[in-house]
C-alpha cells in the first residue's frame, strides 16, 4: 500500500540511511497506514505517550523498531528500556547510569545515541561539545552507536551537522542521528545515518 507523505520522504532517502518516522501526537489511525506502506522504524518523544499506543501496535507487527528521540527522566528508565529498541537522548551521566542499570536488570540491550548540544543552548538537552569526548569515554561499556543533535531553530544547521560528524569521527562512532522534516536532505548530504522525520510524513501536528 502507498502513503503519500511516506513515499515523498522515502524517495529522498538513500538505502544506507535509516528513516525514523516520528509519530508523536498521532494515534493508531494515522500510524497504521504508514506501517502498512512498509515503514517499520518509528520514533516517539515521550515515554508515557509511547506506552499508551505502541505495545498494541508492536504486538500486531512484531518487526517494529521503536526509537525514543525525546528527553528521558531517570525515573522512566525502566519503562524506556522495556519499550524502546533505541534511545537517541542520552544526555547526562545520571541517565547513562540509569539506562545501564536497567539493561542489566532486564537483560535487554537497547542501542544508544549520545545527544550533543551543538548550539550550546542553555535550555536544550545534550552534552556540551567541549565535554563530549570525556562523556563518550565514560560510556565505553554501553552499546552507544552514535551521536544525535537538534540544531537551534532558525539557523543554518550545516555547521551543527559538521560539528557532530567531527566529534563522532574522532571518537570512533559511526551513527549520526540528525535531520528532521525541514533539513533531512542536508543532514544526509553531511553524513546522517538516521533521520528523524515527523510532519513531512504525518502532516502538521495539532
Ligand atoms: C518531533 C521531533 C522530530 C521530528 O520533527 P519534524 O519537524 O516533525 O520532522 C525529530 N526529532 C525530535 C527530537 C523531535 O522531538
Amino acid at each position: 500500500m502507498s502513503h503519500t507523505g511516506l513515499d515523498s520522504v522515502r524517495r529522498l532517502i538513500p538505502p544506507h540511511v535509516t528513516l525514523v518516522a516520528v509519530s508523536k501526537t498521532f494515534g493508531a489511525p494515522e500510524i497504521v497506514p504508514v506501517i502498512e506502506a512498509g515503514q517499520f522504524v518509528f520514533g516517539e518523544n515521550r515515554v508515557q505517550e509511547a506506552k499508551a499506543k505502541w505495545p498494541e501496535l508492536k504486538s500486531r507487527w512484531p518487526g517494529i523498531e521503536l526509537h525514543l528521540v525525546g528527553p528521558l527522566q531517570s525515573n522512566k528508565a525502566a519503562e524506556a528500556v522495556a519499550l524502546f529498541d533505541c534511545i537517541h537522548s542520552i544526555d547526562r551521566p545520571k541517565i547513562a547510569e540509569a539506562i545501564a542499570a536497567e539493561m542489566k536488570r532486564q537483560q535487554r540491550s537497547v542501542k544508544l545515541f549520545i545527544q550533543i548540544n551543538t548550539g550550546r543552548e542553555p535550555q536544550k538537552a545534550g552534552i556540551d561539545p567541549d565535554e563530549a569526548d570525556s562523556f563518550i569515554a565514560s560510556c565505553a561499556a554501553l552499546p552507544v552507536i552514535g551521536l544525535m543533535c537538534l540544531p537551534p531553530a532558525e539557523v543554518d544547521p550545516v555547521p551543527h551537522f559538521e560539528l557532530l560528524k567531527s566529534i563522532a569521527a574522532r571518537n570512533g562512532l559511526k551513527g549520526l542521528s540528525m535531520g528532521m522534516s525541514g533539513d533531512f536532505e542536508k543532514a544526509i548530504a553531511h553524513g546522517a545515518t538516521h533521520v528523524r522525520v515527523g510532519s513531512a510524513i504525518f502532516g502538521t501536528r495539532a
